[in-house]
């Protein structure tokens, strides 16, 4: 949490936002309608529980619906509050409009802490929210389609989706109302993992441009990077195993919220997260040293930040001693806009979180579009692919053979080639897509505009240019 003498968050992501507008030439008024949240419903409902009435508080924010349906997750914690909701609301308009994502931005917000209650409690809590807010069509397949954020995962997205469809008996799209449900409920293969995966793609692009590793100050690849993480979450968790086991990164330091462990050999991702799972927390954890004032890690040495648990952790009172030469923010918000400032006068390089952490909307998107072309992706197409490159593999081994030779091809290449893609590879295919084209095209306006000194102020270039064009075509 940002210290008292900060703007708000919702206020942290406006100063962002007119940093932007102002080196834009926007129609008058266009940058204020723009920026302001179009509306946001308040619900207070009660349940009874443990033999008594339970109040509950919620929020669906629509920041703006100049596509519609609206996107963004729901949020269970008991941090939630308006402030909150509509700053977050505000990111995802920014980001789907910088990942291409057809998406008005939304979010939503629960008041509780999941930790508290009991599963089958957590489902009447659950469908209860959903049915307030999908009687106002807050959660509809061509209105608003909500996801997963902190707090939340599967298991409340098929509950969502199931009450959905008992009050839409009729809806042939319902499983299009909300995304990340369980593969077996209309998900799709590969999202649980996708904002991890979507931060691993966006590094991975990012260390294919040395310029832009020099102005990080670092070199060569992310083999050998020294890493810290804040929180290992869905988001951190996923992104610290695939920087580790498939880039050679190394992980040195993992911050929870009972403390942090710090290993300069490296910590193994999936021991500790598993230890977590067991243990309620990284305390305990026998091969690596534990710093009990875990937010201090945060200004240890390192080559690569990458905070993945909540906003404004790196704030007025910490940014002057952040020593990591590049953050990647995982989370939403993990730096406020004061931060952001002495961040960049030091010269660090932020990869901000609208793009960052936009694999998980990313695939959200291609859930949605699954659910509405009721059919999987690769289906068709899959095993006429692998008869196409076996009929190659075949006229290449008879043209050997023709010359009088045989060249053989190695059996390992021959599976790999043959093999057709699945869902799978073509998600993770669609959004490395989507990571390497995003970036470059904030990376563009980052080298050849003088005044735009961060990334941060190029995606949103990017993106208000994307949502003022969609207005402008509307004739707003
Ligand atoms: N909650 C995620 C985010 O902040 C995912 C949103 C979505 O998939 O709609 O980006």
């Amino acid at each position: 949490m940002s210290p008292k003498n900060e703007p708000s968050f919702r206020e942290s992501v406006d100063l962002m936002f007119n940093r932007a507008v102002q080196l834009m030439d926007l129609p008058p008024g266009l940058g204020q309608q723009m920026r302001l949240c179009n509306a946001t419903y308040t619900v207070r409902f009660g349940v009874r529980l443990r033999g008594e009435m339970q109040t509950f508080t919620g929020y669906r924010a629509v920041h703006s619906d100049h596509i519609e349906p609206v996107k963004g997750g729901i949020r269970y914690s008991e941090a939630v509050n308006q402030d909150e909701v509509e700053a977050l609301a505000a990111l995802m308009t920014y980001k789907c409009a910088l990942v291409d994502a057809p998406y008005g931005g939304s979010k939503g917000g629960l008041c509780i802490n999941p930790r508290e209650y009991e599963e089958h409690e957590l489902e009447i809590i659950t469908r209860r929210f959903a049915y307030e807010l999908i009687k106002r069509d807050l959660i509809n397949p061509s209105q608003n389609v909500p996801a997963p954020d902190m707090g939340t995962g599967e298991r409340e997205m098929a509950w969502i989706a199931d009450q959905y469809a008992r009050m839409n008996t009729t809806d042939i799209n319902a499983r299009a109302c909300v995304t990340g449900k369980p593969l077996i409920g209309g998900g799709i293969a590969g999202r649980v993992e996708a904002t991890g995966r979507g931060v691993q793609y966006a590094l991975q692009e990012f260390f294919r441009e040395a310029k832009d590793v020099s102005k990080a100050q670092l070199s060569g690849t992310l083999d050998g990077k020294r890493i810290v993480v804040q929180g290992l979450g869905n988001v951190g968790f996923h992104a610290a195993k695939f920087l580790q086991q498939e880039d050679g990164a190394r992980i040195i330091g993992i911050i929870e919220r009972d403390g942090a462990l710090v290993s300069e050999n490296g910590l193994d991702v999936e021991t500790i997260h598993n230890w977590i799972a067991k243990n309620g927390g990284v305390s305990g954890f026998p091969d690596a040293t534990f710093v009990a004032d875990g937010a201090k890690v945060l200004e240890q040495d390192c080559d690569i930040l990458v905070p993945a648990a909540l906003e404004g952790v790196i704030n007025l009172e910490n940014a002057k001693k952040i020593k990591a030469p590049l953050i990647i923010e995982a989370a939403n918000g993990p730096v406020t806009a004061g931060a952001d400032d002495i961040l960049r006068k030091n010269g660090c390089v932020i990869i901000p979180d609208m793009y960052a952490n936009a694999g998980g909307v990313t695939v959200s998107y291609f859930e949605w579009v699954k659910n509405l072309s009721h059919i999987r992706f690769g289906r068709m197409q899959r095993r006429q692919e692998e008869a196409r490159h076996e009929m190659v593999l075949r006229e290449f081994e008879n043209l050997s053979k023709a010359m009088g030779e045989t060249w053989s091809l190695s059996p390992s290449f021959k599976k790999q080639y043959l093999r057709g893609a699945g869902e799978l590879e073509l998600v993770r295919s669609g959004l490395d897509d989507t990571m390497r084209s995003s970036f470059q095209s904030m990376r563009e306006i980052w080298h050849e505009r003088k005044d735009v000194t961060d990334l941060r102020t190029a995606a949103y270039l990017v993106s208000i240019g994307k949502v003022a064009a969609s207005y402008q075509t509307k004739g707003l």
